[in-house]
Formats: C-alpha cells, sequence, structure tokens
C-alpha cells in the first residue's frame, strides 16, 4: 500500500506512533521516527520495522524546539532522500484543573502538541509538496474536540491542531498534499497507563463499544489516510473513539 513511500512519524517510538511505524513499514514505506529521550524504545521499532526489509532510523528531537526540529529534517531529507508522509504523533498530557494549572503545564503541553507539529509541518512540506501524493495526518484527539475536565491544556492543544489541519489542507490542496486530522478516544498506551482505574472504568461505560481503543486501531486509519484510496479526502477530522462522541 505504501511501497516507495518514505514517512516521518513524530512520537514513532511509542504508542500510536510506533503502532503507525509498524503498520507502514509492514505496508512497504521507509519510516524515520522521532522520539524525545527513550532510546531503547526507538531502537525497538526500528529493529522491528527493518524486519518488514524497508529503511528505518530514528531521531532524537524536541519537536517543539524549531530550530532543533529544522536540522532534524534536513538530515532525514539527506538520508531518505524524498519525504512523502508526515504523521504528526508526538504528544504529552499534565492534567489538572483549570483554577490550578500552572503557566509552565499549560505551555509545554501547548509547545509539544501544537508548535511541535507547525514546527515539523513547517519544515517538511518543502519535500512533501514534491510528492505525487503528499500526506500530512495530525493525531488530535477528542478532547479537542468535545472538551474534557482536567485538560484545558491538552483540549486546547488537540483544537489548535484541528484549526492547523484544516488551513494546511487549504494551503497544500494545490500542491497535491492532503492532511487530515484524527481524533482517538481512549486508546490503550503509557498516556492512559496511569489513570486511575475508576476513570478508566468510568470511560469504559462511557464507550459504546465498551472498551478503550487498541494502538493499532488507530494506525489502521493512518494508513488508510496516507495511501492512494484516500486523495479525494482532505481538510476532515475522523474519530477513532467506539462510538463515543457518535
Ligand atoms: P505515548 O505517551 O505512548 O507516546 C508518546 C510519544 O511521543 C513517544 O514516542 C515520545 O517519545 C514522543 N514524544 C513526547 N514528547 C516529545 C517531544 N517533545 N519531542 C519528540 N517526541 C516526543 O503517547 P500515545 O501513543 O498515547 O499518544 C500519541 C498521540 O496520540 C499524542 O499526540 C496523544 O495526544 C494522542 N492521543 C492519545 C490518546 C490515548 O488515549 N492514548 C487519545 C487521543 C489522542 P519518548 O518515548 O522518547 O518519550
Amino acid at each position: 500500500m505504501l511501497k516507495g513511500k518514505t514517512a516521518v512519524i513524530t512520537g514513532g517510538s511509542r504508542g500510536i506512533g510506533r503502532a503507525t511505524a509498524l503498520i507502514f513499514a509492514k505496508n512497504g514505506a521507509d519510516v524515520a521516527v522521532i522520539f524525545s529521550g527513550n532510546e531503547a524504545a526507538a531502537g525497538e521499532v526500528v529493529s522491528a520495522m527493518e524486519k518488514f526489509g524497508v529503511k528505518a532510523k530514528a531521531y532524537q528531537c524536541d519537536v517543539s524546539d524549531f530550530s532543533q526540529a529544522k536540522n532534524i529534517c534536513a538530515e532525514i531529507f539527506k538520508e531518505f532522500g524524498k519525504i512523502d508522509i508526515l504523521v504528526n504523533n508526538a504528544g504529552i498530557t499534565k492534567d489538572g484543573l483549570l483554577l490550578a494549572m500552572s503557566e509552565a503545564d499549560f505551555d509545554s503541553v501547548i509547545n509539544v502538541n501544537v508548535k511541535g507539529a507547525f514546527n515539523f509541518t513547517r519544515h517538511l512540506s518543502r519535500y512533501i509538496m514534491k510528492s505525487p501524493a503528499g500526506r500530512i495526518i495530525n493525531i488530535s484527539s477528542v478532547s479537542g474536540i468535545a472538551g474534557n475536565v482536567g485538560q484545558a491544556n491538552y483540549s486546547a492543544s488537540k483544537a489548535a491542531l484541528i484549526g492547523l489541519t484544516k488551513t494546511t489542507a487549504k494551503e497544500l490542496a494545490s500542491r497535491n498534499v492532503t492532511c487530515n486530522a484524527i481524533a482517538p478516544g481512549f486508546i490503550e498506551t503509557d498516556m492512559t497507563a496511569s489513570l486511575p482505574d475508576e476513570i478508566l472504568e468510568k470511560v469504559k461505560t462511557a464507550v459504546p463499544l465498551k472498551r478503550m481503543g487498541k494502538p493499532e486501531e488507530v494506525a489502521a486509519l493512518a494508513l488508510f489516510l496516507a495511501s492512494d484510496a484516500a486523495a479525494y479526502i482532505t481538510g476532515e477530522v475522523i474519530k477513532a473513539d467506539g462510538g463515543m462522541y457518535a
């Protein structure tokens, strides 16, 4: 499905990004993953991708750092020769009620989740525009659509990603680049592993499908959006939330 394509996946070393990297590699794409600190996890996903016979490499970079991101993007292009697909997936949470939220917790979530996606879109678009079928996929969240108690910073960042998605879709459409967002619900990753049991139980009762999603179930949607089959879909936000906000 992605044979001959090159993809860059931020936060590709764990969770949803890792599952996306693996399904892209399984479908023939060469993949560069960006990680922030967990070198062991990044090394593991690179080895797992190489087993599919594709080129794979991990790059350490804080996505929120504009100039670091610029240098890494240039390095990736030098190494891979072309870039067709970008998945802006790196994200963090720093939950807390609005009235008690610190400035630092607000800023860091906005910087990683929104500025990180801007940085990579800004620095890679020049290469993606040269692809006959460029694709940019932003991982938003249902929190960005509906809001969520304790996530003023996170839901603001994920709503901002939807605005970024729609603008990118409009600005790059003439270059045959599509840009879409995926809004997952509760997915079983390290990010949700630390939620208290009673919250996880409440989540399950609020989800019509009665369970959390798996990273692979989000990655499958990213694969479709990255493929030629999705050529006429752009500026969309697609939920993968078990029906929670249907
Ligand atoms: P994880 O916490 O499992 O993984 C996060 C990934 O992002 C890791 O690879 C991490 O790298 C990387 N990362 C974090 N900060 C930075 C940074 N500053 N620079 C570069 N890389 C960074 O997250 P999930 O897989 O759960 O989430 C992935 C995306 O999906 C996020 O954007 C999240 O908001 C979104 N999402 C998740 C949901 C869920 O229920 N899990 C629901 C809705 C949306 P390292 O390992 O080196 O730290």
